[in-house]
């Protein structure tokens, strides 16, 4: 399968995680992928070397998000790095991936928490949106990770869910926006799916949390990659302002 060959994709926060996933997915299709992280450069240094071993094509790059100057430092590490390999700064798919819950009760949360969560969440695609749409040929895509928290009630994520709510918003009008250009926005909404949060070694809180979906499992980080690499493909040009509920059957009731 090079269904993405000759294209190249941005996946924020994908040093880990379903971030992580999409990323090596992306580049199973043939795509030169940016594999963006902040923290953990031995991770996303990990992802490059396996997407190579594996045939592929990736970089790293490092900005955090949610802090003044962030979109900026990104692309000129996405820039470099596409003109380098490409000869050319062309981004065809941006994966917004990256992401932090909150974990508070409402009463705990801090008007500094509620600021942070919003930052990384929601501020930080909107920004990256605007500054790749002059990277984007017509064409490109645009997937953003949510939530099914959108939909679902969990009173310890109230302000992280709203964060998500303002992220959905993004496919609606965006996706009028750039129609124009033959740009497609989606939103992917995952449910509770594995990382490498503490919670997912402790069998009885799998067990608890599995029952949540219609499969009686976890989500794995690959069942979100395979959906946004259908996004990001040919296959998907009819989709677009799209809302993808990828929570396993959570969100049925
Ligand atoms: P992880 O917690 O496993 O990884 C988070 C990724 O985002 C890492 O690559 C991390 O980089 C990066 N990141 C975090 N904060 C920042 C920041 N301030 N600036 C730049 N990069 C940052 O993520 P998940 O796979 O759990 O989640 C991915 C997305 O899916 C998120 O948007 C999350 O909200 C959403 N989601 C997750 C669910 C779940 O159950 N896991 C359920 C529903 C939605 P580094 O490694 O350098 O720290």
């Amino acid at each position: 399968m090079n269904r993405l060959t000759g294209k190249t994709a941005l996946v924020t926060g994908s040093s880990r995680g379903m971030g992580r996933a999409a990323a090596t997915r992306l580049a199973q299709e043939g795509a030169l992928v940016a594999v963006h992280y902040t923290a953990r450069k031995d991770a996303a240094d990990e992802v490059v070397t396996e997407i190579e071993k594996d045939g592929g094509r990736a970089f790293t790059v490092r900005a955090e998000l949610g802090v003044p100057g962030d979109v900026h430092e990104l692309f000129l590490g996405l820039e470099s790095g596409l003109r380098e390999r490409t000869g050319s700064t062309d981004l065809d798919i941006l994966v917004n991936n990256a992401g932090v819950m909150g974990g508070v009760k409402p009463e705990d949360t801090t008007p500094e928490k509620f600021d942070e969560l919003f930052a990384v969440n929601a501020k930080a695609p909107f920004f990256l949106i605007q500054r790749a749409l002059k990277n984007m040929p017509d064409g490109g895509r645009i997937i953003n990770i949510t939530s099914g928290l959108t939909r679902f009630a969990n009173p310890d994520e109230i302000a992280y869910a709203m964060t998500k709510g303002a992220v959905d918003q993004l496919a609606l009008h965006f996706a009028k926006y750039l129609g124009p250009r033959n740009i497609t926005i989606n939103s992917v909404a995952p449910g509770i799916t594995r990382n490498d949060n503490p919670v997912f070694g402790i069998p009885e809180a799998v067990e608890q949390m599995a029952q949540l979906s219609a499969f009686n499992r976890v989500g794995e980080p690959e069942d979100i990659a395979d959906v946004v690499a259908f996004l990001a493909g040919d296959e998907a040009r009819w989709i677009t302002g799209s809302f993808v509920d990828a929570t396993g059957g959570t969100l049925l009731g």
